[in-house]
């Protein structure tokens, strides 16, 4: 663990026993506080010997099903119930999450672009480095809570990556079954520098990324959604006990498991304009067809460009806005995962 130039602070000792609630104490000097910081919230509930388990909210702002459901957790979560550690970061890119917006609006930064982060960076990139240095370290599985912000409307759906190592990868392939979100996804990582989930891939350990709802909307069923999935989660790790509660258990459709293989998976949009979507989240779109269609609002004799879908499969995410810039993505298609060994999944690889 390289911190001896981290500035970060924090009352948390992460070996003891019991519920702590504190902060990381990140050094941020401005005009109307010379001394002043920025205080992100952690809470360490442990009891004895056992698992951690790591649950991140709040990565971008804009984004409220994890950070509203870890505070949940907080409130109800008992170190008597607990057998191992639970380490709950429910609003990592704290600057974010209060602007409401995805990018931190002291230094402009992604948190999910900067990972491992520097210790002598910009605010973003020193919280990034110290979860990176202090707390991944003793993290045996992370669960990354995230929705569509206010660009993007998704199906609530719990994913993965492929990942080389077959222990890995089964030990991620059991926790995310055991999410039991409506829609459980494997994916092919297209861009993976500086994301929370390759910097805790690359340590062998398990990562899954929920995307949970979108549209910039707190809604009954996503939130209700993050919740069981965060309980299976604890239940599937024997950190606390109970049985995992199913699809099915909560009336549902049993999990649907998708795949997205390849970035044509993603729609982007190549003229500015307000985009019509003709399909709603979790239609079936085919192959060739048209997703919707780009209006210029101020020339009406001027035919809408068409998005044409370049895969078949479900619709699982779409824009959320109307309005639509240049290399705008407006739709991605997931199709079911074929069953392994299948000619199909083969030609997948
Ligand atoms: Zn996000």
């Amino acid at each position: 663990m390289s911190l001896q130039n981290s500035p970060v602070q924090t009352g948390v000792d992460f070996e003891r026993n019991g519920k702590q609630i504190d902060y990381l104490r990140i050094p941020h000097s401005r005009n109307d506080s010379a001394w002043g910081g920025l205080m992100v919230p952690i809470v360490v509930v442990k009891n004895g010997t056992g698992p951690t388990l790591l649950l991140v909210g709040g990565n971008h702002g804009g984004e409220y099903e994890g950070p509203v459901a870890l505070n949940k957790l907080v409130q109800r979560l008992q170190p008597e119930a607990v057998q191992g550690r639970v380490i709950i970061l429910p609003a990592l890119n704290l600057p974010a999450v209060l602007a409401g917006r995805r990018l931190s609006p002291i230094d402009g930064k992604d948190m999910n672009r900067v990972f491992p982060g520097r210790a002598n960076g910009t605010a973003t990139e020193i919280i990034a480095h110290y979860v990176h240095e202090a707390i991944l370290p003793l993290s045996d599985a992370v669960v990354d809570l995230h929705a569509g912000g206010y660009s993007l409307d998704l199906a609530p759906y719990i994913s993965m990556h492929y990942l080389d190592d077959p222990q890995q990868m089964a030990a991620t392939r059991a926790t995310l079954e055991a999410f039991q979100a409506p829609y459980a996804l494997i994916m092919e990582e297209f861009s993976g520098e500086g994301l929370l989930d390759y910097a805790v891939e690359s340590m062998g350990k398990i990562f899954l990324c929920a995307e949970l709802g979108g549209a910039g909307r707190l809604s009954a069923d996503t939130l209700r959604h993050t919740e069981v999935g965060v309980d299976n989660v604890l239940k599937h790790l024997g950190i606390v006990e109970g049985e995992i509660e199913s699809c099915t258990d909560r009336g549902l459709p049993p999990m649907q498991l998708m795949e997205v293989p390849d970035p044509e998976n993603y729609h982007t949009v190549l003229t500015p304009g307000v985009y019509e979507s003709f399909y709603e989240i979790g239609d079936r779109v085919a192959r060739d067809q048209p997703l919707g269609q780009v209006h210029a609002l101020q020339y009406p004799g001027r035919a809408p460009l068409p998005v044409v879908a370049q895969r078949s499969g479900l619709l699982l995410g779409r824009r959320g806005p109307g309005f639509v810039e240049v290399g705008d993505t407006v739709a991605l298609i997931g199709r079911a995962k074929e069953p392994a060994g299948s000619a199909d999944s083969a030609q997948l690889r």
